[in-house]
């Protein structure tokens, strides 16, 4: 099954080291790999998936539980809203504390609602409120395209133009991910102009961590308001929104937190806000008070918590995913699985910088940041070759799944619950031996 060929392997595969570390793999389906006839991958039964990032795999709890709801609704109709261990207008409720642990935070400062953009946009209705000189919106260059429309159409609905009032950081000239000191320089620079500064924790293309105390501080310093995409943080790297002060923050749940396609997103507010029941916001009535709510009153009463930002009531064949998913990690804990994060994606460094050391000089770059509290479990590797057809290579002939990003990045994210070494072993051969 593994390679021992001295000259095929980047160096034999240690059977030990899965079985002494084994993670979370069987609380999965793991995609099977149908391979080419004559692929070197071919004797491997399942895919070694890298796209974690992208879309995380299903747990296998989910099917059942989603069972459970379908069919409560078939035999209860209507009754289901008020009656059963978790009846459907207070299910939101029951995923507000593993959210809160997910992310670092007090209880009434999460919410699972909407999806990610989309909670952005609820956010930055609240928090972003420019006046006089403070206009800006100061962000990262390198960014999901959604969260740069985003910005940019936020400004334009307050009547200001993105290219003057949204401030996109660039990394130095030769360099590929930004510099905490050069980030918050430029905040210091900017002042009073500043009006909301919003990062992503984990860059979706670099995988840089940011250092989000350290900007977070920065913002408010100038006395601006700090918010921050968890997109590729959320399950992937230890958050503590809360201590850290952070002013809010929304992070989706179908990449590292495995809650299928599309799947609801979360939000946290910091109680310093949600405290405040008179910010403005776009309400509807899911954000009012609970016990109110069903007098169908005409006046508009916000808990003093994240609830508050709901608008509707919630979609719950897509919140029991989530609560699956958080279940998980609250049996794991962050902390132990951050662990063996660190361990699976130095293995894979390790691997990598071998097969790098034997290749042309340029073939193939790690672009992540190496010190531990600058990345989560993704890799991004730069190639001089086609990366559409080396990634659809590695796929078809060795089963390693990894995503492409132009120009010339492939990310690969070992995840901690379900990667193995073995996954990370088979495509640091796939690549030594598709780039000789
Ligand atoms: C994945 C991702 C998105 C996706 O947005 P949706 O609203 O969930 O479709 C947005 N922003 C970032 C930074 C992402 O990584």
């Amino acid at each position: 099954m593994v390679g021992t060929d001295e000259n095929l392997s980047v160096r034999d595969y240690d059977t030990t080291l899965d079985s002494a570390d084994p993670g979370w793999r069987e609380r999965f389906h793991i995609p099977p790999f149908v391979g080419a006839p004559d692929a070197p991958g071919v004797a491997y039964r399942e895919v070694a998936y890298f796209a974690g990032n992208s879309l995380g795999l299903q747990p296998v709890a989910t099917r059942a539980a989603v069972d459970t709801e379908l069919d409560r609704w078939a035999e209860m109709g209507v009754e289901g809203q008020l009656t059963g261990p978790r009846p459907w207008k207070d299910y939101h409720e029951a995923l507000r504390d593993p959210a809160a642990r997910l992310v670092g935070a007090l209880p009434h400062e999460t919410v699972i609602m909407n999806s990610l953009t989309v909670n952005l946009h609820v956010l930055m209705a609240t928090f972003y409120r420019p006046e006089g000189r403070r206009t800006k919106i100061v962000m990262e260059d390198i960014v999901f395209p959604s969260d740069g429309y985003a910005m940019a159409s936020q400004a334009r609905w307050h009547g200001l133009d993105p290219a003057e009032h949204v401030i996109r950081l660039r990394p130095r000239e030769g360099e590929d991910v930004l510099r905490t000191d050069d980030v918050i320089a430029r905040i210091r620079e900017l002042g009073d102009e500043v009006a909301v500064v919003v990062f992503s924790a984990v860059n979706y293309l670099t995988g840089e961590w940011m250092d989000m105390p350290a900007i977070t501080a920065a913002g408010h310093e100038v006395g601006a308001i700090v918010g921050w995409d968890l997109a590729h943080a959320a399950g992937n790297v230890p958050l503590r929104l809360h201590d850290w002060g952070v002013d809010w923050a929304a992070w989706c749940s179908y990449k590292y937190l495995n809650s299928g396609p599309g799947a609801l997103a979360g939000a946290f507010i910091h109680e310093r806000h949600a405290r405040d029941t008179s910010l403005p916001r776009l309400a509807g009535w899911w954000g009012t008070r609970t016990d109110t709510r069903f007098r169908m009153d005409s006046d508009f009463d916000p808990p003093a918590t994240a609830d508050a930002w709901q608008m509707s009531n919630p979609p719950i064949f897509s919140m029991t995913p989530v609560q699956v998913s958080l279940e998980l990690f609250d049996e794991v804990g962050m902390d132990t699985l951050r662990a063996r994060s660190l361990r699976l994606t130095a293995y894979l460094r390790t691997l990598l910088e071998e097969a790098i050391a034997r290749l042309p000089v340029g073939a193939m770059e790690i672009v992540t940041p190496v010190e531990d509290d600058r990345h989560g479990c993704q890799l991004s590797v730069r190639f001089r070759t086609d990366i559409h057809v080396l990634a659809d290579t590695l796929r078809d002939l060795d089963g390693v799944i990894a995503d492409t990003r132009n120009p010339d990045i492939i990310r690969f994210a070992p995840v901690p619950l379900y990667s193995t070494y073995l996954d990370c072993w088979r495509a640091a051969d796939a690549l030594r031996r598709r780039l000789a």
